[in-house]
């Protein structure tokens, strides 16, 4: 079995985009200037329409994580176990992720994150990973 592939929506295209680029860019809302993550068609925070996208930095800070011990469903059965994590990019604007680069003793909540740009694991896709940073 293979790893679902990421569904790239119209929503969410900039985002994709952008990480083939090796930028991080979030959806930003012009009414409230507030960042937030996933991307949608409504601000969360306002309820503006039509949101636009800010690149920021990539660098984090580890809200929380584990470490699977089984595979979270079966396509994921041949992976080996995988730090499953939450990274905050900006006052609450958190993302769910992967960690690599680094021994699952070694992790901490609250360490500095920083963006690794797999373009491996899927041929034309750009998925956003952490390491400590
Ligand atoms: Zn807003």
């Amino acid at each position: 079995m293979v790893a679902p592939r990421p569904l790239v929506t119209e929503i969410g295209r900039p985002y994709w985009e952008a990480l083939a680029e090796g930028r991080v860019s979030l959806p930003h809302c012009g009414a409230c200037d507030r960042l937030f993550f996933h991307p949608r068609a409504f601000c969360p925070h306002c309820g503006a329409s039509g949101p636009g996208w800010r690149d920021v930095p990539g660098t984090g800070t580890l809200y929380t994580f584990t470490l699977t011990q089984v595979p979270v469903a079966p396509d994921f059965a041949d992976q080996p176990p995988l730090l499953l994590a939450v990274v905050e990019l900006a006052p609450d604007v958190r993302l769910a992720t992967t960690l690599v680069d680094v021994a699952p003793e070694a992790v901490r909540i609250g360490m500095a994150v920083a963006p690794v740009f797999d373009r491996e694991t899927f041929a034309g896709l750009t998925l956003l990973r952490f390491r400590p940073g």
